[in-house]
């Protein structure tokens, strides 16, 4: 997967090589890939492994409650704490961001929660979200929990959601995967809504090569 001859090609062909990779076991790389729906139903799978039931809210992919979380006490269902899923390989979760999150804790009136980030925290943000109740778990503080679920089920789990397009990220809007397109001025790509113009939603590209060589797993 390392290969730094995949630098000659382009991001449609770099994709399609991750794709046909067959995944053995759970990596940092393959978390920071994730296209933000995906590393959303991640997090879903830990937090039910945890015990816990999941609602996977249509607010996301930014603001709002991402995930609902439940538990059952006395064959009743109790609202007990959301979690927040930010699918970035490298951008850091800053204080604001923290404190945004906290405030949906609080309106919600609740106490409990779970910061998801594939990237990781600043110090600040680490430190606020850990003493207001919140768990902050970066990408290797993910991987740590993935490996701690029973090695079946977490390598099922790891068959379900590489055997998908875990990469084009889908269309909050429209609820659709996007497509690649190229931005012809800046020469980049970009994932657009394939419901352009009706929908012209878009989301930066992440750099794959950058994830599979500084993250060696
Ligand atoms: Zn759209």
């Amino acid at each position: 997967m390392r290969n730094t001859n995949l630098k000659l090609f382009n991001n449609q062909v770099i994709i399609d090589r991750i794709l046909d990779s067959s995944f053995n076991y759970w990596s940092l790389p393959l978390i920071r890939m994730l296209e933000w729906h995906t590393f959303e139903e991640l997090c879903c799978f830990i937090i039910k492994s945890g015990g816990y039931e999941t609602e996977h809210s249509s607010i996301g992919p930014d603001g709002g409650i991402d995930i609902k979380i439940f538990k059952t006490s006395n064959g009743k269902q109790i609202y007990c704490g959301i979690a927040q899923c930010k699918a970035y390989c490298k951008q850091k979760i800053q204080e604001k961001q923290a404190r945004e999150f906290l405030g949906v804790l609080m309106n919600e009136k609740l106490s409990r929660g779970f910061y998801f980030t594939a990237s990781s925290f600043s110090e600040k943000a680490y430190n606020l979200l850990k003493n207001n109740g919140v768990i902050p778990y970066d990408g290797h503080g993910i991987l740590k929990l993935i490996n701690k679920i029973p090695e079946e089920k977490g390598k099922l789990y790891l068959t379900q959601l590489t055997t998908k397009d875990f990469i084009t990220p889908v269309c909050i809007n429209c609820k659709i995967k996007m497509t690649l397109r190229q931005n012809n001025k800046k020469g980049t790509d970009f994932w657009g809504c394939t419901n352009f113009p009706k929908c012209s939603n878009h989301y930066e590209v992440k750099d794959y090569i950058e994830i599979l060589i500084n993250n060696p797993d």
